[in-house]
This record gives C-alpha cells, sequence and structure tokens, in this order.
C-alpha cells in the first residue's frame, strides 16, 4: 500500500496545433495511504483524466507523481501495482466465477494453497460464494460487476484501487446495497481506494474524504460534513446538497454586507481584491422569522420528512428546507439567515467573515 502524492500534475491533450487546454490545471494533492476518496465532479471537469495520470495509463504534461517516496511518474501500470474497476464489468464469460477471481492470482504465479483461501474469503465479503461453481456468463450485470470489484479487491500486493464510476451499469434499486458493500469492503481491507463519480449520493455514502473537482481544478477536498458545512467554493455548495445552496448577490456598505435589500450583520473580515461579491446560505439554515426579510412564497414542494419552500425576495430566488411540522406563514412572512452558516464569496472562493456587534 501507498501514500500517492501528486506534484504540480497539469495535462494537456495534443491539440492538432490549436490553442493549447489544459484538461487539469495545477493540481497538488495527498492520498493517505489506506484512505476511502471519491473523486467528485461533473462530466468532462478531468476526474478520469487525473485518474488515468494515478494508475500509469496516461502520462502528464507536467508534474510528478510519488508512490511513498518513489517518484513513479515514468513508470507502467503495472509496476504501480495498481488495481483499476472500470464502468462496464471485465468478465471473462466462459470462466466460472472462481476463475474469474483467481485470474489475477494466477497470472502472478501465486501457489494454489493462497489462491484458494483468498478467492473463497473475497467471495464471502461479495456474496457471490454459492455462485463460484457458476459460469460468469449466467450472471446480471451487477453479478457480474461484483465479480469485477472483486477481482480488483483480491490481490493484496496492490498499493490502491481505483474504481471509475464502478455502479453506473447496476439497476438503481441495488446500487444503495452496492455502495455500503464497497464502505464495508474499504473497511475489510484498508487499502488506498479513489472512487471517481458524479454522484454526490455515491460520492458521500463511500468515502471519508471528498475531493471536489470543476473545470480541470481541484476546488475543496473534505470530509462530507465539512463540504456540507463550509463550501470552499460557491461550486461546491452548489454541487453538493439537494436542493444546492443559495448563492445570492451583495455588497457593502458602512453596516457590513447588504444583500435582498437588508443589511445581514455580517462583514468581510479582510476586504479584498476581486470583482464578484456573494453570499451562500444553504437551504437548510433559511427559516421563516417574524422580523427577518420580507419575501413571497413561490412555491412548497412537500417530500415527505420535510418541505423544499422556494421563496422571492428583492428580485431573487431562494430555497428554504423546512420541517414537515413547521407551517407556511401564510401573511407577511419573513426570513432569517443562519449566521454561523451563511459565508462570503469573492469571485466564487470563500473569504473570511464575521458578524458584526
Ligand atoms: P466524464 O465524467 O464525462 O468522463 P471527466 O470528469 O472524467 O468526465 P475527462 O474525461 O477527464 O473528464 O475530460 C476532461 C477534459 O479533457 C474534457 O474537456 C474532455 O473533453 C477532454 N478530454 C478527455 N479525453 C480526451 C482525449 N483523449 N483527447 C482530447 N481531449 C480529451
Amino acid at each position: 500500500m501507498a501514500k500517492i502524492t501528486l506534484e504540480g500534475i497539469r495535462h494537456s491533450y495534443p491539440s492538432d496545433g490549436r490553442e493549447q487546454i489544459w484538461a487539469l490545471e495545477e493540481i497538488s494533492q495527498v492520498w493517505e495511504d489506506g484512505g476511502a476518496y471519491a473523486l467528485l465532479g461533473p462530466s468532462g471537469c478531468g476526474k478520469t483524466t487525473l485518474l488515468n495520470i494515478i494508475s500509469g495509463l496516461l502520462k502528464p504534461t507536467r508534474g510528478n507523481i510519488l508512490f511513498n517516496t518513489d517518484d513513479v511518474t515514468e513508470t507502467t501500470t503495472s509496476a504501480r501495482q495498481i488495481a483499476q474497476v472500470f464502468q462496464f464489468p471485465v468478465v471473462y464469460d466462459t470462466m466460472t466465477v472462481f476463475d474469474n477471481l483467481a485470474f489475477p492470482l494466477k497470472n502472478r504465479g501465486l501457489p494454489k494453497t493462497e489462491i484458494i483461501p483468498r478467492v473463497h474469503e473475497i467471495a464471502a465479503m461479495l456474496d457471490l460464494t454459492e455462485s463460484l461453481d457458476r459460469r460468469a456468463s449466467g450472471l446480471t450485470a451487477d453479478g457480474k460487476q461484483k465479480i469485477s470489484l472483486g477481482r480488483g479487491l483480491v490481490r493484496s500486493d496492490v498499493n490502491a484501487i481505483l474504481f471509475d464510476e464502478p455502479l453506473t451499469v447496476i439497476d438503481p434499486h441495488l446500487k444503495w446495497q452496492l455502495r455500503s458493500k464497497l464502505k464495508q469492503l474499504h473497511q475489510q481491507v484498508g487499502t488506498t481506494m479513489i472512487y471517481v463519480t458524479h454522484d454526490q449520493t455515491e460520492a458521500l455514502t463511500f468515502a471519508d474524504k471528498v475531493v471536489v473537482m470543476f473545470e480541470g481544478k481541484v476546488v475543496q477536498v473534505g470530509t462530507p460534513q465539512e463540504l456540507f458545512e463550509m463550501p470552499r467554493h460557491t461550486f461546491v455548495g452548489h454541487f453538493i446538497g439537494s436542493p444546492g445552496m443559495n448563492v445570492l448577490p451583495c455588497n457593502t456598505d458602512e453596516n457590513g454586507v447588504r444583500c435582498l435589500g437588508v443589511s445581514l450583520g455580517l462583514i468581510e473580515k479582510q476586504p479584498g481584491k476581486g470583482n464578484q461579491l456573494e453570499v451562500g446560505v444553504r437551504p437548510e439554515f433559511v427559516f421563516f422569522d417574524e422580523l427577518g426579510i420580507p419575501v413571497r412564497v413561490n412555491k412548497v414542494d412537500d417530500l415527505g420528512r420535510y418541505q423544499v419552500v422556494e421563496v422571492e425576495a428583492d428580485g431573487q430566488i431562494l430555497k428554504m428546507v423546512v420541517p414537515e411540522s413547521e407551517s407556511i406563514p401564510s401573511e407577511n412572512p419573513c426570513i432569517s439567515f443562519d449566521l454561523d452558516f451563511t459565508k462570503l464569496y469573492r469571485d466564487g472562493w470563500m473569504v473570511d467573515s464575521e458578524e458584526t456587534a
């Protein structure tokens, strides 16, 4: 197993002589030995490019990769001892489930006395014991993807296991089962795992640390709670959470930040340079209040355990998450923000702020 360090990684694909476009901007990042990471971001943000650079399928245009203290930038995938699980199952249909799982071990010349117990151990973890003697061709898509996961997990000599959207082909109702299974497997095997996905639920369920990417950059690395309570970038606020964070234009005067036509009671600690100043507040931290900002209620969606309320103030639309038990005021509704969770952003990035006395 290894700690993986990315030092100043940048990548651009060949551009036929046109202007060089960076699929990855500068990324410096440490993946601790034994960690469970998710690489989360929308389509095209550079997740697969980064994963392929870590595995050795792609050589970065700039920068270095270290496994522990060894520079592996120039080495092949097999020399890096990386296991990969892709979107679509990589399974030999004519072989039995047992032989599929044993394949990576046989390839490395391990004796049968080691292969047999290891295959049985992995099969038990994945609930495949009953199917070991069956041909893989008879299995469903999720059964086959379990074999792919098993082939990734079966080697005990790997430095890391990389998963590239491994649940894409799985039926939605089985996804949650495999998702929690993967988390459990990480706890059992303890290998560094990096899980690429554009699905926040998959990322937040699996990972101890989520690495959020946007337009070729890592914008935040944090626990699910940190990403929820302290989004470092407005993109993280938008992308994580359902509904995402409210991002509202604002300006400052002698009383601090003004937003939705009122003073919020918040100031920027060290007013910085940059153009756009915005307030970010998650729907969970906006509440109805007798003496707050006057709003009009546009829509109420009852989602069972809570209600999502859309309100409008000063020409801006906001979302609120309101407990099921709470009634929505019908006359002169007003709202307030929980200032502990109301953040200021300059050009997208969070800046330090504090409450005015
Ligand atoms: P997805 O979830 O859609 O796979 P991603 O986040 O994994 O997206 P990448 O596939 O890494 O993103 O792509 C990052 C950028 O690099 C995109 O703009 C993409 O068009 C570009 N790109 C990816 N592969 C190539 C390639 N082989 N040649 C040229 N450009 C590429």
